[in-house]
């Protein structure tokens, strides 16, 4: 069964935009921001996953993640230290290097505990996500 162009679903302004070839624009907006979604919380499991090693601070972890492809300013990611801490993953110590006051954040009880279960739940997609034909075995 076809939809009618006119779907109420994608709307006469996508629809439109197709026919003038504005619709990859718009795909790839849309897009872009699912990815960018993904990416915010895979850099909160790097910072997770670094704090439960270790104490970490702001700067190593940017040339962390840079040599993992992510380029975050410090703009970025000093809030995402900050948040992850007043939800209670992380925990901060100030620190005095070279004259410098650095701040070192390590993972706390829930947010170790919270790395396994993200460290379970990633595992589990990776396996499922991996697979050769797509998962369609999988299903009943
Ligand atoms: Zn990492």
């Amino acid at each position: 069964m076809s939809r009618p162009l006119s779907s109420p679903l994608f709307g006469r302004g996508l629809l439109d935009g197709a026919r003038q070839g504005l619709y990859y624009r718009l795909s790839i907006t849309q897009g872009n921001t699912m990815i960018r979604d993904f990416f915010l919380g895979f850099i909160k499991l790097h910072l997770l996953y670094h704090a439960a090693r270790g104490p970490i601070f702001g700067l190593d972890m940017i040339r962390e993640l840079e040599e993992h492809g992510y380029t975050l300013s410090p703009g970025t990611l000093y809030p995402m230290l900050h948040g992850l801490e007043q939800d209670g993953y992380l925990k901060s110590e100030k620190q005095v290097v070279n004259g410098k006051t650095r701040k070192y954040y390590s993972a706390t009880v829930k947010g170790k505990k919270a790395l396994a279960d993200a460290r379970r739940k990633a595992r589990e997609l990776l396996d499922e996500i991996s697979r050769e034909d797509g998962g369609e075995s999988a299903r009943p």
